[in-house]
């Protein structure tokens, strides 16, 4: 039984009671600042010594028996020759992640980057490129089809980088343009030679200064405002989509999708494709019919005949074609009309004469 000496909480810089989820978080977060790749020549022999000690010290605390071990004051290694569990020495960092954190840690940037500043090209995954905007439309609107200003933003290829992110591209100096490095590694087994991806050009082959316009992404955002078609007949909650105007994105182009809404209307009802017009109605009109003037959705009046004794709530007619056209079909549905009987708060003279005169014949036995 040795005592060890380092303690490698504080190597990590975790409480006694720390999680396994602080532990390799905290190694993570070192592993960026110390990883030998990653710090400039004058600083590298610093790191190489560092970036042994938090390897060992995560290596002891991330597995369970030999963190119960050196917690009882034995050195959980006990002095076995290459017994480290982690030899990160020589792995690039994506491949220390994906050791720790498992498969599929491709996503690791976008957790990290920012937090700790790794600014490799971002990878996403399933991108949704479509823009979605909401436009509020009339029911004349929605009836004759328009043509609407619809402002959005959507992102497109930075124009100065091209989308690749950085200017003034060359050949990487570290791996010579083929964006692989070997090294030789010994072990107590022998010499081994060790091919990985290029850390400085991320297995690109090329280099360069990063993008001052889009700072490195490969794309900006630009406001566009355009006049668009809606066509007639898209009703209350259905889109229209125009494709080729969403975002750019690695599987090309997305769509602009236009989500209708339909402004209520003070004289129209709309049931479906058929639009139901409430017709105010005179009780003397009611009583003996005629004809009347009702608008239709094109800002045109039509003639159309009440017929005697029509109820006050009842559709007495219906105008075949009149409605909101099938977008498909361009079919439309009808316009009904429904009686009002609207009584008189106010009469003249000669009015309540005659009204009496009615009641009377009413009222005789
Ligand atoms: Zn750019
Ligand atoms: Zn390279």
């Amino acid at each position: 039984m040795r005592r060890t000496k380092k303690d490698y909480y504080e190597i990590l810089g975790v409480p006694r009671n720390a999680t396994k989820e602080q532990i390799d978080a905290a190694f993570a977060k070192l592993a960026m600042k110390w990883h030998p790749d990653r710090v400039p020549p004058e600083k590298k022999e610093e790191a190489e010594r560092r970036f042994k000690e938090i390897s060992e010290a995560y290596s002891v605390l991330s597995d369970p028996e030999k963190r119960r071990l050196y917690d009882m004051g034995v050195d959980p290694e006990g002095g076995a020759p290459g017994g480290a569990t982690y030899d990160f020495s020589g792995m690039g960092l994506e491949e220390i992640f994906e050791r720790i954190f498992g498969r599929g840690f491709g996503g690791f940037e976008d957790i990290f980057s920012d937090v700790f500043g790794f600014h490799r090209r971002r990878v996403e995954r399933e991108e949704d490129l479509d823009v979605y905007v909401d436009v509020n439309l009339s029911l004349e609107e929605i009836v004759r089809g328009t043509v609407k200003r619809i402002g959005y933003r959507r992102r497109v290829l930075c124009p100065r980088c091209g989308g690749a992110g950085v200017e003034n591209p060359r050949v990487c100096g570290t791996c010579g343009g083929t964006g692989r490095v070997r090294r030789q590694q010994g072990t107590i087994f022998g010499f081994f030679v060790i091919e990985r991806p290029c850390p400085t050009c991320g297995g690109t082959g090329t280099t360069g200064d990063r993008c001052t316009r889009c700072g490195g992404k490969g794309y900006v955002y630009e406001e566009v405002e355009e006049d668009l078609e809606i066509p007639a007949g898209v009703l209350d909650g259905q889109k229209v989509v125009y494709r080729g105007r969403g975002h750019v994105g690695r599987s090309g182009r997305g769509r602009l999708v236009i989500r209708v809404h339909e402004k209520p209307h003070n004289r129209f009802k709309r049931r479906e494709r058929d639009v139901i017009y409430t017709a105010e109605i005179s009780p003397a009109r009611a009583v003996l019919g005629g004809e009347i003037g009702v608008p239709d959705l094109e800002g045109g009046v039509v003639k159309v005949k009440v017929p005697r004794g029509v109820q006050h709530g009842e559709v007495f007619t219906r105008l075949k074609g009149r409605g909101v056209p099938d977008p498909k079909t361009g079919k439309r549905g009808d316009l009904l009309v429904e009686a009002r009987i609207r009584i008189p708060t106010e009469i003249s003279k000669r009015e309540r004469k005659l009204y009496e005169e009615l009641l009377k014949l009413e009222e005789q036995p």
